[in-house]
């Protein structure tokens, strides 16, 4: 293949051929050439029959015609360690969602004790409403910050072992909690479901491939309707609960004239501190006295959907954009707290004049300058790491600067509750629109970019063909960046979905597909879910909804994939978990769970084969739900 055709293969984005041409010629590597140097894979760990978790081992399982290597050193066998694998790889993406849920607590605390100066509670109301649903007493009435205090110890019990269910799962239908009751799926403490997990897993524990695989589904329980959910709400009452607003999206946001700021990672306690720093009029007037007209935020990953839902700060791309916004050469800093963080962003930075930050004990990076972000030292830490890039700016090499593409306009903010405000207060008008088949169902469309898949093709195909279907997608995570730049984000996209849903979104004003957040943002759509099967007196299996993660690549992922099927929305992944080594456990996650959470995993690469599928899924529902396909 010539050159610019592995350029054009790797990814669908002018701006990102433009980015990749320049590496080539400036000698920088990328995760496309690393990912082709890597190939082709370990088989026995593509297909999860690897085992590392004792030192007798590490075993292989093969399936030899003489009969060897069938069985580990301890006689576990092909499905054990492959549930085992699957059980610890969702307990790492729920550790993951949570931790962060937790740093949101804390944070909370801090502000609720009058240690994080320059934090406040921004939605005062919500954090009223979720008290009170919670039960905090006299939520109402009571000042503001004792408040908060009691919500922030009911958030810190659901991490712990005393519990027999999550506070959020009041918000499930009760005959889904009874289900997860009747198969000992039920989560009570976040930490617990993942340190159960650790120790199932070990050695001698729990040998039995369907017990870890309905342990691995209460992991995943607890991340989407604990750590994550808790990560949401709490981010809303510190922050703002997201209203609909107005951004832009792909690399054309960074600009020559100002000092470019990118935030990378996934906590908005660091994020919305350092945006909060650059509105400073002492800062600016550094930027200024630097020769700079602005100071210019832009988001990458998570953090930044999280800025761009509550703020409308532009976003500069998604997972495998990250190294590529650094070759522009006007990125003068990058910073990171934790999570989607490539180590390679370090060496490129490197090679230019960017810096590279890190905020969080919990991300460090060998070579990266090391600022450390806590909410009591927030404010201050954070305008220093913008006089960081400020200085940086000074160093930028003109002749090195090369920003492709011009912005996509992008509509954000889309929060369940802006979504009912949109509706008059009630769910009723969205289910009249599905019970009348203008909108037949919908789709969550979530997670990441992978270089197994030529960037965004399935995210955009996938997302291009559901709308047309009259399926209504809601984004979330890297899905979000694909969809903008794919002019799919604005109420002007309407022309590209059927007939009913086009007719939905020009009354409301709203494109056909709406940004819901970030990764642990798919709580909102748990919620979502769980208020339209309360209302229609029906189980979430029973709703015409999907999810699909189509280049997804993470842990987090996986677990938010398991919470989805647990929680009764079938769910497509473009790319097989390392499960594929067991006939058993994939059996049971393509097929068994059906008949046991109802609703299981699909695996197709092709996004219009995968829309197919959950197209079928939702005619399959709502003719059981009594409605026209
Ligand atoms: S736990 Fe069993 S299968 Fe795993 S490494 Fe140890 S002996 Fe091998
Ligand atoms: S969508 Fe995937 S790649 Fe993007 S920030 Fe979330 S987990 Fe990371």
């Amino acid at each position: 293949m010539s050159s610019s055709k592995t350029i054009r293969s790797r990814s669908i984005w002018d701006d990102a051929h433009a980015m990749l041409e320049k590496a080539k010629a400036e000698g920088i590597s990328t995760v496309w050439d690393r990912a082709a140097e890597q190939t082709p894979a370990c088989k026995f760990c593509e297909l999860g029959t690897t085992c590392r978790n004792c030192i007798m081992g590490p075993c292989r399982i093969a399936n030899r015609k003489d009969g060897k290597m069938r069985l580990g050193v301890c006689g576990a066998d092909a499905d054990v360690i492959v549930a085992r694998n699957f059980g610890r790889f969702i307990a790492g993406g729920a550790a993951g969602h949570s931790d962060h849920g937790r740093d949101l607590i804390e944070t909370l605390e801090a502000v609720a004790e009058g240690k994080a100066p320059g934090y406040t509670i921004r939605d005062v109301a919500k954090l009223r409403r979720i008290a009170a649903e919670l039960g905090v007493a006299d939520a109402a009435t009571r000042p503001a910050h004792d408040v908060a205090a009691d919500l922030v110890t009911i958030c810190y019990n659901d991490f712990g072992s005393r519990r027999n269910a999550l506070a959020f799962l009041a918000r499930a239908p009760q005959v889904r909690r009874d289900l997860w009751q009747r198969l000992g799926m039920t989560p009570r403490g976040v930490d617990r479901e993942i340190a159960e997990m650790m120790h199932r897993t070990h050695m001698g524990c729990d040998n039995d491939h369907t017990s870890l695989l309905v342990h691995a589904a209460r992991t995943a329980l607890a991340d989407g309707w604990g750590g994550s959910m808790i990560g949401t709400e709490l981010s809303d009452i510190l922050f703002g609960t997201p209203r609909p607003r107005q951004s832009t999206v792909n690399l054309g946001v960074l600009r020559k004239d100002a000092v470019n700021i990118l935030v990378h990672g996934h906590n908005p306690v660091v994020s919305e501190m350092i945006l909060a720093a650059t509105r400073e009029p002492a800062v600016r007037q550094a930027a200024q006295d630097a020769g700079a007209a602005d100071i210019n935020v832009a988001g990458l990953c998570c953090t930044g959907n999280e800025l761009l839902m509550r703020q409308g700060i532009p976003m500069a791309g998604n997972h495998l954009m990250t190294e590529l916004a650094i070759v522009t050469g006007a990125a003068d800093a990058i910073v990171a707290d934790y999570q989607c963080i490539m180590p390679s962003l370090v060496q490129i930075a490197a090679c230019y004049h960017t810096r590279f930050v890190t905020t969080s004990p919990k991300g460090r990076f060998t070579g990266a300058t090391h600022v450390e972000v806590h909410p009591h030292n927030a404010q201050e830490r954070c305008r220093e790491i913008v006089m960081l890039a400020i200085d940086a700016y000074t160093r930028r090499d003109p002749a090195r600067v090369d920003i492709p593409s011009q912005p996509v306009s992008i509509m954000s903010g889309f929060s369940n509750e802006a979504i009912l405000e949109a509706l008059g207060g009630t769910p009723k008008p969205l289910i009249d629109a599905v019970v009348a088949g203008q909108i037949r169902g919908f789709v969550g469309i979530v997670g990441c970019n992978n270089p197994k898949i030529r960037q965004d093709s399935a995210n955009v195909t996938l997302t291009r063909e559901l709308i047309r279907r009259d399926i209504m997608v809601l984004a979330t995570g890297c899905v979000t960046t694909a969809a903008g730049k794919a002019g799919l984000l604005v109420p002007e996209a309407a022309s590209k979905a059927g007939e009913g849903l086009a007719a939905v979104c020009r009354s409301l004003g709203v494109p056909p597909v709406l940004h819901m957040g970030s990764c642990v943002d798919n709580s909102r759509i748990l919620q979502l879910c769980a208020l339209l099967a309360t209302t229609l007196g029906v189980d979430i299996s029973d709703l015409p909804v999907g999810a699909s993660s189509p280049e997804w690549y993470s842990e987090k992922a996986a677990a938010i994939a398991m919470y989805a099927v647990a929680s009764g929305i079938p769910t497509h992944l473009g790319l097989p978990p390392n499960i594929l080594g067991s006939e058993n456990v994939t059996a049971m996650a393509l097929h068994g769970l059906q008949d046991v959470v109802g609703a299981a995993f699909m695996v197709e690469p092709d996004p219009v084969k995968a829309a197919d599928m959950l197209e079928a899924h939702i005619v399959a529902r709502r003719a059981r739900l009594g409605l026209t396909s």
